[in-house]
């Protein structure tokens, strides 16, 4: 049939063009990008047809702007316009926008967005429609004595939310009374920030609760389901692994959960793809009656790839259709759940450091076989301060439940990524968390086990001794080989070690512990043992992967960026923007008292006073943007005078 678009712009960057692109290719679509100064060499400008540069870095001035994106696609004659996820794909006057120009918006009407933008709204319809809504108070009236008294009402513990809230901000649980003003405070300060607009609703917490949330899909009247994915686990109200179907979920749950999902959508006529969050209480098992609806999500999910894997659907593939005005591809009934599937979202992070966001460049970076890898970057590329670090998704199919999880398992520990921290042994753990592993999880899972889950592997000496001989070894290919006995002290990760070479044979002596590291074909052996383990050399480093692998720093003496920790310099631990400045030249500050805080990405991270003292040159200011290492104030030591 005739297409009322054969060209199609995505505006959006990273993992989600590249993956709306490969659909828009495989059904003959020619494809446009757009991108921002940042990103003028990314992955995402490569892979389309055509693209178009629309402004700087900063998102507010490239991404964010709707009007840029509808030029481009005007020019390029591009019919319709895929949003992604993120930026502007929920933003109703945007789809507005698209369709007074005369595109395609690939989502739902302006309506339907508005209509579930807001958490109030949403739930108001949602009540109307008789979905099941977390019991709580929706905030016509703001007053904070009116609050004061809803929440004593539906009874501690509460959770304050941003009406306008996502991703998890303008949200504070309230376990006392006492402490409610505080948190209304904190949470509308948030919101005011981060969504301009201060308000809030109340609700009542669900203690140990579990986020199941359901894929819908509508043609504008009828909408139909592909069933349920369990979200559960999470850091900070964010989504850390996905899966389908959720461990335990019955087929009159299912049935419940789907049907009131449906009820949602063609309440507010929904077209496209779109996910309805309930939050359950489990505590109980999984029943009909302890679900409740939490917000719709108007838009393809970062989490899609699971139901794809378990249905057999390609999503975007059904937007673009109905986008094109085609009905539903299928019923209800010919929908079924094949096998289990579980995604993890593979950051550039340091969980062992509160999950610093870390950037830089990924100087080595293969990605596993036997699994689908949905991804931005490519190896030598960067990760920037300007965008969420994410580096990619992985998401793994199986038989069932314990194959899949065995699976990713496997697919961690065969991805090798060395230049910048990242969160892959944090996903490994959890992915072998017991607990995990037996399906009981919930939201707090992460939270109560987070020192297991982040404490730093005791290295094994196998990979120590790998790294060693790694450094010292030449270079590949270069057909050198250490043949005269040779002796050397080398110093790796804090560490001193004294290595005798012969014949090819490393012979590694530390405090005690000794290793015989050699070669065999592709294989390191240690002691006479093959083993699994491969490295890499990086800038400054020695990458181990395996079994206790790593990134081994070289210690260079001459090397004194870290030397200074208690010089009185309180520097960026990370690229951000300083929200707040809590002192001033000449303020006395205690060890320990707040300085600064700090954001990056989509959180928060606060400088403390390493030591009490006076403050002393103030080098940055509110809203300014700064790299990590950047010295932003100094605390001189006061001497006692005798
Ligand atoms: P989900 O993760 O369920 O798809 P979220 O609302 O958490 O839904 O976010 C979807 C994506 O939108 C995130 O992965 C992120 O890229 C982006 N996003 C959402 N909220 C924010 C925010 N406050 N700051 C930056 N990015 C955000
Ligand atoms: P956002 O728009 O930020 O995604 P949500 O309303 O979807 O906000 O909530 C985000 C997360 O917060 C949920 O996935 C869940 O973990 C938690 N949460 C939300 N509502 C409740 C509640 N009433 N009780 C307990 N936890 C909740
Ligand atoms: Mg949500």
């Amino acid at each position: 049939m005739g297409r009322p678009f054969d060209t199609l712009l995505v505006a959006n960057r990273g993992e989600i063009a590249c993956r709306i692109f490969a659909t828009a290719r495989r059904l003959g679509l020619k494809t446009v990008a757009v991108y921002s100064e940042a990103d003028a060499n990314a992955r995402h400008v490569e892979t389309a047809d055509l693209a178009v540069p629309i402004g700087p870095a900063t998102a507010t001035e490239s991404y964010l702007r709707g009007d840029k994106i509808i030029d481009a696609a005007l020019a390029c004659g591009a019919g319709a316009i895929h949003p992604g996820y993120g930026f502007l794909s929920e933003n109703a006057d945007f789809a507005k926008a698209v369709t007074h120009a005369g595109l395609v918006f690939v989502g739902p009407s302006a309506s339907a967005i508005r209509n579930m933008g807001l958490k109030d709204r949403a739930k108001a319809l949602m009540e109307a429609a008789r979905v099941p809504v977390v019991p709580g108070y929706l905030g016509e009236d703001q007053d904070k004595n009116r609050l004061f008294d809803e929440a004593r009402r539906i009874g501690f513990p509460v959770l304050i939310k941003a009406v306008a809230g996502g991703g998890g901000k303008g949200m504070r649980a309230v376990y006392a009374a006492d402490d409610f003003p505080a948190a209304l405070a904190g949470a509308r300060a948030e919101a005011k920030a981060a969504f301009g607009n201060p308000d809030v609703l109340i609700e009542k917490l669900i203690e140990s609760p579990r986020h199941i949330e359901v894929q819908i899909f509508g043609d504008g009247e009828k909408a139909l389901h592909l069933f349920e994915r369990d979200c559960s686990l999470q850091r900070r109200h964010q989504k850390v692994l996905e899966e389908a179907p959720a461990p335990g979920m019955t087929v009159e749950m299912r049935d419940a959960m789907g049907q009131a999902a449906v009820r949602a959508a063609e309440a507010v006529g929904y077209a496209g793809a779109g996910t309805v969050e309930f939050i359950v209480d489990a505590s109980e098992g999984l029943r009909p009656d302890r679900f409740w609806f939490m917000e719709m999500n108007t838009r393809l999910q970062v989490e899609h790839p699971v139901t794809e894997e378990i249905t057999g659907v390609d999503l975007v593939e059904w937007q673009l259709r109905v986008a094109s005005g085609e009905p539903l591809p299928v019923a209800q009934e010919d929908l079924t759940i094949k096998g289990h599937a579980v995604e993890v979202r593979l950051y550039a992070e340091d969980p062992a450091n509160g999950f610093l966001p870390a950037t830089g460049p990924l100087e080595h970076l293969v990605f596993p076989e036997g699994a689908r890898v949905d991804t931005g970057v490519r190896p030598g590329d960067e990760i920037t301060p300007h965008y969420d670090p994410m580096i990619a998704k992985l998401t793994v199919h199986g038989a069932d439940r314990d194959a899949a999880f065995a699976a990713l398992n496997r697919a961690l520990s065969r991805t090798e990524i060395a230049g910048t921290t990242t969160n892959l042994g944090f996903l490994n753990r959890l992915a072998s968390n017991e607990d995990v592993r037996r399906g009981q999880v919930d939201t707090g899972l992460i939270a109560r086990q987070l020192d297991q889950l982040t404490a730093v592997p005791h290295p094994l000496e196998d990979a120590w001794g790998v790294a060693v001989a790694k450094l010292l070894s030449p270079p590949e290919g270069t057909g050198f080989s250490l043949w005269a006995p040779l002796t050397r002290h080398v110093r790796l990760g804090g560490h001193v070690f004294r290595v005798s070479i012969a014949n090819d044979i490393f012979t590694i002596l530390a405090d005690g512990w000794q290793r015989q590291v050699t070669k065999d074909r592709n294989a390191w052996v240690v002691d006479g043992r093959r083993t699994d383990l491969h490295s890499v050399r990086v800038a400054g480093a020695v990458a181990v992967f395996g079994p206790g692998g790593g990134t081994f720093p070289v210690d260079d003496p001459l090397n004194r960026t870290f030397a200074s920790e208690s010089d009185g310099d309180i520097r960026a631990p990370m690229p951000g923007l300083v929200t707040k400045l809590s002192v001033s030249k000449g303020d006395f500050v205690e060890k320990g008292q707040i300085l600064a805080t700090l954001e990056a990405m989509k959180m928060e991270h606060t400088l403390t006073a390493p030591m009490s003292g006076r403050i002393g040159d103030v080098l940055t200011s509110e809203a300014a943007q700064v790299a990590a290492g950047t010295t932003l104030l100094r605390i001189e030591c006061e001497r006692e005078v005798e």
